[in-house]
């Protein structure tokens, strides 16, 4: 998952780790642990499990150090009601096989399924509460709301129990299980939330230059706060993806019937006009005549794009010109694919992008989400990149210098 570990200055990390706790007696100790374990299910079958082998060095570190270890995690978004469609019990069937030890499955977060499964738990064993947002408390914008969960998660666990944040991906959110409980509980990052925060720390110190950022992805409204403060910054921002269609519009080039935010046009005009030495964008495109992956497909400069045709993917031409730049940079973050890589004719830009930062020797950080599974998807070495993180979100708003209440927490 990441090859810079070396490079973390503990000092400069006011937080106590996972290697405080475990400097201490833990065997016996209940140890509750808030995991990102949002995987994609088709039907029960977990596609790709990432994020569960990514929180496993944390919860083998904690079992073979004896402790009770309780794990709090979410799946997809069932607005704070109980549905079986979204029950973590086939995650803990895999985090079970991936930590070859049955893991205890509570049918309820905090009722009596719960309170059975942690009085019964041995030590050196993992129990896995149910899918925290079946509880509409865990999200909710009251803070008295939230903390009569977490005040919930403190009796289910015991007051002397400690709290190891380890779902990097939901370090963005203030909700009961990532932020109020850390409050009411000793509370220590775990080896993914220190391992995340240590790299993307590296990219906001004085990363080594040339920096390049290279963005894709559905919307320019969800990242404009991002692109603002990296254009600051960075060197050089390459634009691809459904995004770069309301930029290009922004400058009077014709898109069809390409992804635009209408509203964002003139935002985008106004960042041209000012980054227009950092900004690059797509010379030809892959356009299609719908939306589909068997649709007639042609190759052309962007300036040719029909009234009635989108574009789905970056051209060759603007990959190799991506390429090259990719190739002088020294340091490189990625979020958002160039174009709709789940569509095999429109999956080229994305894999031409992925295939030049493996290949360069750049720091490399691919920031979660969609460009995370398009480097597995299109079976990319992941040894090639720095760091490939679990949270999109989270390390967006990072980098945007956003201040994540999942981690201002462990700092108090
Ligand atoms: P995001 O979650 O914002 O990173 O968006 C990822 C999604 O953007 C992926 O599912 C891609 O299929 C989609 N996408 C990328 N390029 C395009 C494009 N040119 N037109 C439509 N969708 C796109």
């Amino acid at each position: 998952m990441s090859r810079c570990l070396h490079l973390v200055r503990k000092e400069s990390y006011p937080v106590q780790t996972l290697d405080d706790l475990l400097a201490g007696d833990v065997a016996g100790r209940t140890v509750l642990v808030r995991a990102d374990l949002n995987v994609p299910l088709d039907g029960t079958t977990i596609s790709d499990d990432g994020r569960i082998q990514a929180t496993v060095p944390t919860l083998k570190a904690l079992t073979v150090a004896g402790a009770k270890v309780v794990v709090i995690a979410h799946l997809g978004r069932p607005d704070g009601k109980i549905d079986a469609a979204f029950s973590l019990a086939p995650v803990a069937k895999r985090l079970g096989k991936l930590l070859d030890s049955e893991v205890a499955m509570a049918t309820d977060v905090v009722g009596e399924s719960a309170r059975a499964t942690v009085a019964g738990l041995q030590n050196g064993r993992v129990a896995l509460l149910e899918n925290v947002r079946f509880d509409p408390r865990e999200a909710a914008k009251d803070d008295a709301e939230r903390g009569a969960l977490a005040d919930d998660l403190v009796s289910l666990v015991g007051a002397d129990a400690a709290f190891v944040s380890d779902g990097f991906g939901v370090v963005h959110r203030k909700q009961a299980s990532v932020y109020d409980v850390a409050g009411r509980l000793p509370h220590y990052a775990g080896y993914l939330v220190s391992a995340e925060t240590a790299v993307l720390r590296k990219l906001t110190t004085e990363p080594e230059r040339p920096y390049i950022v290279i963005l894709g992805g559905a919307k320019v409204s969800d990242k404009l706060g991002v692109i603002r403060s990296l254009l600051e910054q960075v060197d050089q921002v390459l634009i691809g993806g459904g995004m770069a269609y309301t930029f290009l519009k922004s400058q009077g080039t014709p898109i069809g019937q390409s992804l635009l935010q209408q509203d964002m046009v003139n935002t985008c005009g106004e960042l041209m006009q000012q980054y227009s030495d950092k900004i690059v964008l797509p010379t030809d495109v892959v356009i299609a005549d719908r939306f589909a992956d068997d649709a007639q497909t042609r190759t052309v400069p962007v300036t040719e794009i029909p009234d009635d045709w989108q574009s789905l993917d970056i051209g060759p031409d603007t990959g190799a010109a991506f390429g090259q730049v990719i190739a002088q940079a020294a340091t490189i973050f990625w979020n958002g694919p160039m174009g709709v890589f789940e569509m095999a004719p429109f999956a080229a830009g994305t894999r031409a992008v992925a295939t030049a930062i493996s290949e360069s020797t750049a720091f490399s950080v691919v920031g979660g989400g969609d460009s995370a599974a398009a480097v597995r998807q299109l079976g990319i070495d992941e040894a090639g990149f720095t760091h490939i993180s679990t949270g999109g979100g989270a390390s967006l708003e990072y980098l945007e210098g956003k201040e994540l209440p999942g981690i201002g927490v462990l700092e108090s």
